[in-house]
């Protein structure tokens, strides 16, 4: 390790390279349950493409894992720790160019551009383009897409956005995918697919290569924006809720992906437990109660949004406004925006927030969160059921429920939130167990995680085991073929390659 970093000091200079002990401490995730096991050996910062093979050749020579992080704020999902512990970090945070097509509404970025870069430079030149923005936009464009993230446009599926990448593959070569192969080719943001298989799939959630530059493409500011903002009364009013705005968003009359919620979502951001009560264990339905009277809010809530031209917005939310007031909601509530007005900061107008991760504060004391996030059928009762099996598994661990259920076109995605207090060691000593009970109680039905964090990346690669486990023999396969050294971010989404897996009797 001495040598591998004067080779790092040698290639980046020293003031890149970061191996004290207050160093390792910044790359560290301390929303996790179990931050020492990701502590890195060190981390180095690099400024370009050529620093970043120059530590990849180095990496080769000495077996050095490195983990690529963008802006490494990918919190309750590891933020910018590694995998594997003694790894380094490689940090691209200060590479943070963007290239903006303006006519097109397509981005070039590097890594370390985060939404509120990509915000400002908008804002700078007044381009009429809008950005879809996560709960927490505090970290990278690229990272949020690699990790699969979402926001809540009609661009919301963040890695759907992706349109060409440039790559450093674990040999150093460097390789454009899509129209990008094609020297020149003006069409690189423009058509995704390119000629042959598409790579760009292959680099996200994967360990396969760097990614230095991604396109992505941008929503052209709407003319108009309008929607509701819909409670509903009771936990069972989820299977209506569904079942009345699936089809919507299959037709695509929605095209943005709501995301219902229960009461927890305004309590956690905008109170502590303390305010409501000092008893432990989940919180009652007088509790429950009493959070819903302040905010005026049902058991659940969602809002819908309708993007594009005025005309067509009416029409459609009069489709909106007949179907939701048949499923019997307890309130709806009307809004409407239009091109020149002032501009509300939030999730649907794809401004950059932070503010809901104040929810790690519910608690009290250091707090940290991860999230089980199981894509589930799109149905009502499916849903319901899953919900019901869930909100058990809380009140038994003695936990709070956030839950909400985002629609995709066709799935939804379940994510519960699992807050926490990091100083409370009896709520720490039962996380682990929770959260494997909930990824078996979803495997026993089926569904699979879209997304983990570190702790759990071998675990829900695990229950992807169709033909005894093939895919992860496909992923190793290509990891071998790639990263015969294993450098890149060995045990990202459980592929090890030729490195030992854990538990495997082989580490
Ligand atoms: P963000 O700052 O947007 O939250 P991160 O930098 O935390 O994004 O990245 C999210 C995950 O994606 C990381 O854990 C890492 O495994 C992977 N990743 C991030 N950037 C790259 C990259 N440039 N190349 C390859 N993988 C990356």
């Amino acid at each position: 390790m001495d040598q591998a970093r004067r080779a790092l000091e040698a290639v980046l200079g020293a003031s890149k390279v970061f191996f004290e002990d207050l160093d390792r401490l910044t790359y560290q995730d301390k929303f996790a349950v179990n931050d020492a096991a990701h502590h890195p050996a060190g981390a180095v910062a690099v400024e370009s493409v050529e620093e970043v093979q120059a530590v990849v050749r180095v990496a080769n020579q000495y077996r050095l894992p490195l983990f690529p992080i963008s802006r490494g704020k990918n919190l309750g999902y590891g933020g910018n720790a590694p995998v594997l512990a003694g790894s380094v970090v490689l940090d691209m945070s200060r590479m943070k160019k963007i290239e903006f097509d303006e006519k097109l509404g397509t981005v070039i970025l590097e890594p370390g551009v985060g939404f509120y870069d990509l915000y400002d430079y908008i804002q700078r030149h007044r381009l009429p383009f809008w950005l879809s923005t996560p709960g927490n936009s505090w970290g990278s464009v690229l990272g949020n897409a690699l990790d699969r993230g979402v926001g809540y446009t009609p661009y919301g599926e963040h890695t759907k956005n992706i349109c060409g990448m440039e790559v450093v593959l674990p040999d150093g070569d460097v390789v454009r995918t899509g129209m990008g192969a094609f020297s020149g080719a003006p069409t690189w943001q423009a058509y995704p697919f390119g000629f042959g298989p598409g790579w760009d799939q292959m680099f996200v959630q994967s360990n396969f290569g760097i990614v230095t530059k991604m396109g992505m493409w941008l929503m052209p500011e709407p003319e108009s924006l309008m929607g509701m903002d819909v409670e509903f009364d009771r936990p069972e009013d989820l299977k209506v809720m569904i079942d009345t705005i699936a089809p919507l968003r299959r037709e695509r009359v929605l095209t943005q992906s709501p995301s219902i919620g229960n009461w927890m979502r305004a309590a956690s951001v905008l109170t502590r437990r303390t305010d409501w009560t000092d008893q432990p264990g989940a919180l009652p339905d007088s509790v429950i109660d009493a959070i819903r009277r302040r905010f005026n809010i049902g058991w659940w809530g969602v809002s819908l949004r309708l993007y594009g031209r005025e005309d067509v917005n009416r029409a459609a939310y009069r489709i909106l406004e007949t179907a939701i007031g048949n499923a019997g909601p307890l309130s709806i509530k009307p809004t409407e925006w239009k091109r020149g007005q002032p501009l509300e900061y939030s999730g649907w107008t794809g401004t950059p927030l932070t503010f809901p991760m104040s929810n790690i504060n519910w608690y009290g004391g250091r707090g940290g969160h991860i999230g089980f996030s199981p894509i589930i059928p799109q149905d009502g009762d499916l849903a319901l059921a899953q919900f019901r099996r869930t909100y058990a598994r809380y009140q038994e661990y003695g936990m709070d429920y956030q839950g909400s259920f985002a629609f995709g076109e066709r799935h939804m995605t379940n994510v519960n939130a699992m807050v926490f207090n990091k100083d409370d060691p009896a709520m720490m000593g039962r996380i682990d167990t929770f959260f494997r009970q909930l990824v078996a109680d979803a495997k026993a039905q089926g569904y699979g995680e879209y997304r983990t964090h570190l702790d759990y990346m071998d675990l829900v690669a695990d229950s992807y085991d169709f033909n005894n486990h093939a895919l992860r023999r496909l992923n190793d396969k290509v990891k071998a073929a790639l990263d015969p050294n294993g450098i890149i971010a060995p045990g990202k989404s459980g592929i090890w390659g030729n490195a030992p897996r854990p538990g495997s009797g082989t580490e």
